[in-house]
Parts: C-alpha cells; sequence; structure tokens
C-alpha cells in the first residue's frame, strides 16, 4: 500500500486552476521530486497535501486514510511535516525554542532535539542563538529540524536552496542524507535540476497545474524534463500523461 495518494486533485484560486487533475502516489521511503517552471502548481500541491490549502476537488489519502478535509494540525499528528518556502521560523525565539514549539504537536518517534542537532550539526553552536539572526543555511536547518520535531513520516520540503550560498545547500543535502538513510519519505520542490534529480529517485514535471512528464530520476532525461517544462514535445516515447 502507498503512503500518500493524491487521486485527481484539483486546487484553485479563484477562477485560476492553478492543480489541475493531478494524481500520483508516494510509497514509504521514495523521495520524489517536484521540478517545474514558476508558477506550475507545485507549491500549491504541497500546501493541498499538507492541507493549508483546500483542493477544489479530488483526493488525498495517507497511509489508507482519506485525508482531504483534515486540518494542517491534525494531518501533522499522523505524520505529514511540511517545511515552507521562506522558513517562517519565530525569528525572536531562540532556534531551541523554535524547535520545542513544534515537539508540542509531535507524534512519538526518533527525533528530539539532540537527534535533530545530530543530523544538523551546524545548529548545535545556536541553540541559543535567535532564529532570526542566523545564516540563510542555519534558518534552513532550522526550519527542517523543526518539522522533524514533528516526528514525520512524510516531509514535504518547498524550495530549500532558495537564497543560499552552494556551500549552505550542500549542507542541507548532506543532512538530509540522513533522513533519506531512515527512509523517510520525502517531497520536495527543487529548482536546481540536476540536484533534484541527484537527490531523488523518482520525478514528476508539472506544467500549468497538471503532470506532463513523470519517470524515475535514473532513467529521465534532462532534456524530456527541459521539454516538459517549457511545454514541448518532441514526440519521444516516455512516461508522459
Ligand atoms: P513558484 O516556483 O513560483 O513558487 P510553483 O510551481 O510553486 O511556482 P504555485 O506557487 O503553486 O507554483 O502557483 C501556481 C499558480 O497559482 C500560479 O499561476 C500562481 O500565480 C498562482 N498562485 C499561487 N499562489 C496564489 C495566491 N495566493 N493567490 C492567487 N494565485 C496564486
Amino acid at each position: 500500500m502507498s503512503l500518500l495518494d493524491v487521486e485527481s486533485l484539483d486546487a484553485r484560486y479563484g477562477l485560476l486552476r492553478a492543480v489541475r487533475d493531478v494524481s500520483f502516489s508516494c510509497d514509504e521511503g521514495d523521495i520524489l521530486a517536484l521540478v517545474g517552471a514558476n508558477g506550475a502548481g507545485k507549491t500549491t500541491l504541497l500546501r493541498s497535501i499538507a492541507g493549508v490549502h483546500a483542493p477544489h476537488a479530488g483526493r488525498i489519502v495517507f497511509d489508507g486514510a482519506e485525508i482531504s478535509a483534515l486540518r494542517p494540525a491534525r494531518r501533522v499528528r499522523l505524520g505529514i511535516a511540511m517545511v515552507p518556502e521562506g522558513r517562517r521560523l519565530f525569528g525572536s525565539m531562540t532556534v531551541e525554542d523554535n524547535l520545542r514549539v513544534a515537539s508540542m504537536h509531535a507524534r512519538p518517534g526518533p527525533w528530539t532535539i539532540d537527534s535533530v542537532v545530530d543530523a544538523f550539526p551546524q545548529l548545535k553552536p545556536k541553540l541559543k542563538s535567535l532564529a532570526g539572526q542566523l545564516s540563510g543555511g542555519q534558518q534552513q536547518g532550522t526550519a527542517i529540524a523543526r518539522a522533524l520535531m514533528t516526528n514525520p513520516r512524510l516531509l514535504l520540503l518547498d524550495e530549500i536552496s532558495l537564497g543560499l550560498s552552494p556551500i549552505a545547500v550542500d549542507q542541507v543535502y548532506a543532512s538530509l542524507q540522513r533522513l533519506v538513510a531512515m527512509r523517510t519519505t520525502i517531497v520536495l520542490v527543487e529548482q536546481d535540476l540536476g540536484r533534484a534529480l541527484r537527490f531523488s529517485s523518482r520525478v514528476i514535471c508539472m506544467l500549468e497545474g497538471g503532470i506532463p512528464l513523470r519517470g524515475k530520476s535514473h532513467e529521465i532525461s534532462r532534456e524530456a524534463i527541459m521539454d516538459a517544462y517549457f511545454g514541448l514535445d518532441r514526440g519521444e516515447p516516455g512516461a508522459r500523461h
């Protein structure tokens, strides 16, 4: 049984259909990358799974139970955590307090302040610092660590590289390898296509709210993805939908 099933999902802002009839599944331990141009609908799809955007139609099933109508906090308790674009930390609270706040809604599981600091060692000397005073990379580490404090079974990551130096991005992804080793299921939006393909097991390319292309990350070509990004169809065979 899949951990996550998204079935014919439609998400709108007024009349704008940001996500159109999208269906896909994720098994436990999958790393699924969502790629596509700005405005393709990736963030809206993640927000719909997390419960912060109410879909217009379709179903979201998590671990066999429909969650489409559940509030975000209920989804967190079931094991869905999202790291939003822009991180949204409590800037005037310490890193440690940011982590503790998240643990108030936690499921039982392996993640504690000690274990998240092991995974994100750059946070160790910063636990008593105000989150707003950290570097971008440290803030991103804190945002992911905060999501981990809820002990998620499914982690949704939205553009975690955005605005970070290449070294900081490398550090964040190095820490994520720990989660991969623990078989955490991850759905991530990543603009850096090369990194998205290297990190993920499967890739979904979105265009204008739909999915023109999907496949295994080690099988799919960059050319096919670039074509799907821009809506080109060169008539190649593949996993088009
Ligand atoms: P980006 O990389 O720019 O975040 P994206 O693929 O994540 O792009 P979304 O942010 O999901 O795409 O946007 C999908 C569509 O919905 C776009 O046309 C966008 O302009 C529109 N949209 C997104 N958020 C809102 C909003 N709060 N109100 C109205 N329209 C929105």
